[in-house]
């Protein structure tokens, strides 16, 4: 049987374009659907958006820190809609070029939602395409937990792009990455931000010590960290939001602008698909899938955030890309979900690769030693300021290989990408050790570490 296209990608994020181009490379004749804007959620509103704000954050501390170096810095008055704008102007320039890569490629691109008609048919805008493999790479939306009465009057980080006036009191509720994201952005550029979590500590999954950090950070900063605290319910009244909470100390009320962000978690975009028309499985919500990203239907495949595995956008790209070199590239690649290293950009920012400490212990027992180093890194010396860099290796000693390493502080991000290479070749300590460091530098701390 015959197709209209070898391979047909639903939806042009990062993990659908990455696939596009790299089958299309190969030769095949590749198609991909998007009825939003091309880019998916990084680009358009999140890891892009999100990183030029923090940028724009920075520049109080900054300016202030400036006068212990000599300076005399009045700072000015920010600009919310100038801001908004030139971040926005960013995501339109990208949208142009992720078109432009795609034109160059040859994938032909269909500014349609696409349905499943069958297994090999998609209904695409008015037309019924067909094609030998799919791609699923749909991505995820945020949910709100329905349960808490008057949720609606929040937002979600979607939207938080596009808010006309920065809120001055905002209460967020969610202690993930993009509470905590949002909580040092919003604090940064002056908001006042009251964050609301259930547990003792933000950052769920992390280092205990990079959370207690960080959050320590983040409160002598000046952002209110509500703990063991949960939403009870969201009342609107003339002066704004009126957030119940129920936490330790019995019931409370915090006070916010129009505005409160829900940034409780995010699910797979599955609505509406049509996989009911096909047998690809869904398990807890997202598309089940082999190591080799297929589905139970062996020629529909899915990648990124709509099959819950790591959700991180160069995840989304190297599944994606090995699904191609594999499927059109005569190459056997799978995806390999060691050491995959993330960043949080919060205030101070973190990174982190591998085991944290406690997950150590738990697979190694008695045979882990942890190397700790906190200190004041030189740039805040003459501005006098008392911020602290945390930085932690995570060593089996029986095989001296370095299981996790972790960071909080100014370039984490930055310099824990350098150690998740030594990580992934398997580094011991000796070769930590054995690496001479740069100086002056935070970074060679790593290599220092007794
Ligand atoms: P997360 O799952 O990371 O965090 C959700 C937070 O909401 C948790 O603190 C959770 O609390 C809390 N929560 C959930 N339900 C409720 C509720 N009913 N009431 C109160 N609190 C609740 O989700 P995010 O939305 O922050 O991020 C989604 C994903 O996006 C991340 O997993 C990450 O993969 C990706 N991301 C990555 C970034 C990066 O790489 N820098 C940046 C932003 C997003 P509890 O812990 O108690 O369950």
């Amino acid at each position: 049987m015959s197709y209209d296209y070898d391979l047909f990608v639903i939806g042009a994020g990062s993990g659908g374009i990455a696939t596009a181009r790299r089958a299309a490379e190969y030769g095949a004749k590749v198609a991909i659907a998007e009825s939003g804007r091309l880019g998916g959620t990084c680009v358009n509103r999140g890891c892009v958006p999100k990183k030029l704000m923090v940028y724009a954050s920075h520049f109080p501390a900054q300016f202030e820190e400036s006068r212990g170096y000599g300076w005399s810095v009045t700072p000015g008055g920010f600009d919310w809609p100038t801001l908004m704008g030139a971040v926005n102007g960013e995501v339109d320039r990208l949208n142009g070029i992720y078109q432009t890569m795609l034109d160059k490629s040859k994938v032909e691109i269909f500014r349609h939602y696409a349905q499943f008609i069958d297994a090999h048919t998609l209904a695409v805008g008015d037309q019924k395409i067909t094609a030998e493999r799919i791609l699923i790479a749909v991505g995820g939306q945020p949910v709100k937990p329905s349960t808490i009465p008057g949720i609606e009057h929040t937002i979600t980080s979607d939207e938080i792009f596009h808010l006309p006036e920065q809120p001055k009191r905002i209460v967020i509720l969610g202690g993930g990455y993009i509470g905590c994201e949002f909580a040092c952005i919003l604090h940064g550029l002056g908001s006042d931000v009251t964050q609301i979590i259930r547990a003792d500590h933000i950052l769920r999954g992390f280092d205990q010590d990079i959370r207690t950090q960080i959050q320590n950070s983040m409160v002598e900063h000046g952002i209110k960290i509500l703990t063991q605290t949960k939403p009870v319910e969201i009342q609107a009244g003339e002066q704004g939001l009126m957030v119940k909470v129920e936490g330790p100390e019995g019931e409370e009320t915090v006070f916010a602008d129009v505005v409160g962000l829900a940034a409780t978690g995010r699910k797979p975009n599955l609505e509406n698909l049509g996989l009911e028309n096909t047998g690809v499985e869904v398990q807890n919500g997202a598309i089940a899938v082999n190591e080799f990203s297929q589905t139970a239907e062996p020629h529909i495949y899915a990648v990124g955030d709509c099959t819950d595995r790591i959700n991180l956008t160069p995840v989304a790209i190297q599944e994606g890309r090995c699904l191609a070199d594999s499927v059109f590239g005569g190459q056997s690649k799978l995806m390999s979900y060691e050491y995959v290293a993330s960043a949080v950009f919060t205030t101070p920012e973190a990174a982190t690769v591998g085991m944290t400490e406690a997950e150590a212990f738990a697979q190694y027992g008695e045979a882990v030693k942890v190397y700790r180093s906190q200190f004041r890194p030189m740039y805040y010396v003459l501005p006098g300021k008392t911020e602290k860099t945390l930085m932690k290796l995570i060593v089996n000693t029986e095989t001296d290989k370095v299981l996790g390493a972790h960071m909080v502080g100014d370039d984490a991000a930055e310099i824990i990408q350098g150690v998740a290479i030594a990580l992934k070749t398997g580094a011991t300590k000796a070769d930590f050790d054995a690496t001479v460091g740069i100086h002056p530098s935070a970074a060679e701390e790593f290599v220092t570490m007794r």
